[in-house]
């Protein structure tokens, strides 16, 4: 589904029609859910990878069905980012994930973080730094208690404007992650000037950690990037306890992935935060 943005196709006029006409349905799907209330988001755990205590969640968006069935991200995120969907929702899920945090202060869970994802497409928006703003005022959380995940793209596209946009908020004390890190094209030089609080290494090289030639190389290297841009690191797609120990060893701070934790509907999260025990 990713490489659907990459002209995939372009010269077959009878699968373009074909591709359109099943865009134009899952957009107005799209659109229905979200007004009716069919999207909700899913609550990842990130814990401290030395101590194993929970530092807060990742919210996930999630679309489901009448009949019960998802739609996957991967394929209704590419189209709410260009029909520009993405704005409103993308609103939608700051506001939600804030509150959520507000509701687990209440229920002895404080102090909590809470990691939202934000398309490039919302970045673009002059007002969006507002909307952050409101959004923190109206549920009554700090700024610190916010993290935005921003992919290299962000960092890639429209420099100098995203550069202020995210000066601004980290100005209000609002942290930011660099999102799938190692998959995109940002300069290091850029990834200095960014002054992100944290580096999100992608799952890709979580994975490559087992193999034995060098594959621990790579992710060791960003750990270290990260530490000398003074950022802190966390891994996504930890599966294995191997994985974890490993990462741990290199010095990587954080962590997120099945092994902890799968995304998981509000009620279970709770169940799970109740459970857990670090270590
Ligand atoms: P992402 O930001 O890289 O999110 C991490 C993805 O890895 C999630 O997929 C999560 O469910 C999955 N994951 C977490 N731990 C593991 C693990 O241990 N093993 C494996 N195999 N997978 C793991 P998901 O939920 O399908 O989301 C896919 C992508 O959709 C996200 O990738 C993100 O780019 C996008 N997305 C999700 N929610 C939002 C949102 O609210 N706004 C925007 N703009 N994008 C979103
Ligand atoms: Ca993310
Ligand atoms: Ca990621
Ligand atoms: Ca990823």
């Amino acid at each position: 589904a990713k490489s659907e943005g990459m002209g995939r196709c372009a010269y077959f006029s009878p699968e373009v029609g074909v591709e359109t006409r099943e865009r134009t349905r899952l957009l107005h799907g799209l659109r229905d859910a979200f007004q009716h209330e069919r999207l909700f988001l899913a609550y990842q755990p990130q814990v401290d990878l030395a101590s194993g205590r929970v530092l807060g969640f990742e919210a996930l968006l999630r679309w489901r069905n009448d009949d019960g069935t998802f739609v996957p991200p991967d394929r209704f995120i590419p189209l709410a980012e260009q029909s520009g969907l993405i704005v409103p929702i993308g609103q939608w899920v700051l506001r939600s994930a804030l509150h959520v945090l507000a509701v687990l202060d209440r229920e002895g869970f404080p102090g909590l973080r809470a990691a939202v994802n934000v398309s490039v497409v919302q970045f673009r928006e002059p007002q969006f730094v507002e909307s952050v703003d409101r959004a923190l005022a109206d549920t009554g959380m700090s700024a610190d208690r916010l993290e935005l995940e921003v992919t290299e793209s962000v960092c890639v596209l429209g420099q100098e404007s995203v550069a202020v946009q995210l000066g601004a908020l980290t100005r209000r004390g609002i942290q930011v992650a660099i999102d799938d890190f190692g998959t995109g094209f940002s300069s290091l030089s850029y990834l200095d000037r960014l002054g992100a609080d944290r580096l999100k290494i992608d799952r890709s090289f979580v994975q490559s950690l087992e193999q034995e030639c060098g594959g621990a190389r790579i992710a060791e290297m960003m750990i270290a990037l990260a530490r000398r841009l003074g950022m802190r690191s966390i891994a996504e797609g930890i599966e294995t306890e191997a994985q974890r120990q490993r990462l741990a060893e290199l010095g990587c701070d954080e962590g997120q992935g099945y092994l902890f934790g799968r995304p998981m509907a509000l009620d279970d999260f709770k169940a799970w935060l109740k459970a857990w025990q670090p270590g």
